[in-house]
């Protein structure tokens, strides 16, 4: 039986402005329809795709394929005219699923299913476009036709080993949501409440405790929060050397999701790659030429204060933490594996990461409003980017939160 399907309280829009940046650097996974459907329609006898691989595995998320990319990133279907193959040769229904639902995304909660934007589309990184609600009926007859699941999915882990009911995921939920949208506080203080609550909510002993008292913990750790983070404003102290250095290498991962990277499998190019992870562990010298969107750079200018950004400019970047939040996207889709307070500080390390990038994007100019929607892209695809999701990636925030360097990181970068 489906859950009833519901839009978020957050008013977000979208309209497809036929920018074609979904078919160039997005990951696509295929669900075993897809994939059925795509061996049915012959591609390896097309004279075009002879020896071509158009699948290929997807690790970390449910999905085990995904479409295959050329080496410049852009999707196997993608024609020279900018078309799609799949489509101009067989129809529109011949696509992949998510080809035609993107970038609305439904994401099976403990009793409803919200259906909310990717913003890895420009388009509703700005929120261009119709609301969300006028999507709805589309999106119902893919559930009906058993296209797209509505049905109730188990709660992600509440900690490591330990599970609880939906009841209480829907708390942490709720309660996480709440403190990244209390307008009482700036963005970059509801990010470091948040990230506070996860450390202490990790290191609170928990196991074995009745609903009800947990319930009670939530609550009162929800309210100290504030109080428990002014430290990281009141000393105000840099990140240390081997943060920042983690820190930069998962910032590089997501500069090569900017919609204007283009792969270069070159071996100077992998040889120049090498040399900047080199110089990233020496904490200076130039970056790598990933893509025309970052100029040429060195890693210790991206390090000085950005100053008062124009809230336009800041915006996308926060919308994303508050959709993504609102409907629970960040720990229920492609995260397998990580427990719900492992999957909030993947989603509020964005935070950080998106200012870096802007730094980089914008360096000997002013940001602008399209600085940020690009970086926008890049940070939601890294929802389901395989690097930015696996283990390696859990474990070093992991590292990190422990140490209170994710915290210092989102003040110093917030500059
Ligand atoms: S990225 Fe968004 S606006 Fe651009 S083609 Fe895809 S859906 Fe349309």
């Amino acid at each position: 039986m489906p859950l009833p399907i519901v839009i978020l309280p957050t008013a977000e829009k979208w309209d497809c402005h036929q920018c074609g940046i979904c078919c160039r650097g997005s990951l696509v996974p295929l669900s075993n329809e897809d994939v059925a459907r795509l061996n049915e329609q012959k591609w390896a006898e097309h004279a075009d795709y002879v020896g071509t691989k158009i699948m290929v595995p997807n690790p970390s998320t449910k999905n085990r394929f995904r479409l295959a990319q050329r080496k410049d990133g852009s999707c196997v279907f993608l024609k020279a005219d900018g078309l799609c193959r799949i489509h101009a040769e067989l129809g529109y229904e011949a696509k992949p699923t998510i080809c035609r639902v993107f970038p609305l995304q439904l994401i099976p909660r403990g009793s409803d299913v919200a259906l909310t934007i990717r913003r890895a589309c420009p388009s509703s990184a700005a929120d261009k476009g119709r609301l969300v609600k006028e999507h709805l009926p589309f999106i119902k007859d893919f559930v009906r036709e058993g296209k797209l699941s509505a049905d109730a999915v188990a709660p992600p882990l509440f900690k490591a080993g330990e599970t609880r009911d939906w009841k209480t995921a829907s708390l942490v939920f709720k309660t996480l949501s709440s403190l990244l949208q209390d307008l009482r506080y700036p963005p970059v203080r509801r990010i470091v409440h948040a990230l506070q609550f996860t450390s202490l909510l990790e290191k609170a002993k928990t196991r074995g405790m009745d609903e009800r008292k947990l319930a009670e913990l939530i609550t009162t750790l929800a309210q100290v929060v504030p109080e428990e983070s002014k430290q990281f404003f009141s000393e105000r102290r840099p990140p240390s050397l081997y943060a920042r250095l983690v820190f930069h290498s998962i910032g590089i991962e997501y500069a090569r999701l900017h919609p204007k990277y283009r792969a270069l499998p070159t071996w100077s190019h992998r040889l120049q790659l090498a040399k900047a992870t080199f110089r990233l562990v020496r904490g200076r010298g130039p970056l790598p030429d990933v893509s025309p969107a970052f100029p040429k750079a060195r890693l210790e200018d991206l390090e000085h204060p950005l100053g008062q950004l124009a809230p336009e400019i800041d915006h996308p970047l926060a919308r994303l933490i508050e959709a993504s939040s609102e409907s629970n996207l960040y720990a229920l889709a492609d995260r397998r594996g990580w427990t719900i307070l492992e999957s909030i500080r993947g989603l509020v390390a964005t935070f950080p990461v998106g200012l870096w990038l802007l730094r980089w994007a914008s360096q000997g100019r002013e940001p602008t409003v399209d600085d940020m929607l690009q970086i926008v892209v890049a940070l939601d695809r890294g929802q389901g980017f395989a690097a930015l999701t696996g283990k390696l990636h859990r474990s070093r925030l992991r590292m990190m939160a422990a140490q209170g360097e994710l915290e210092r990181l989102v003040v110093w970068y917030a500059r």
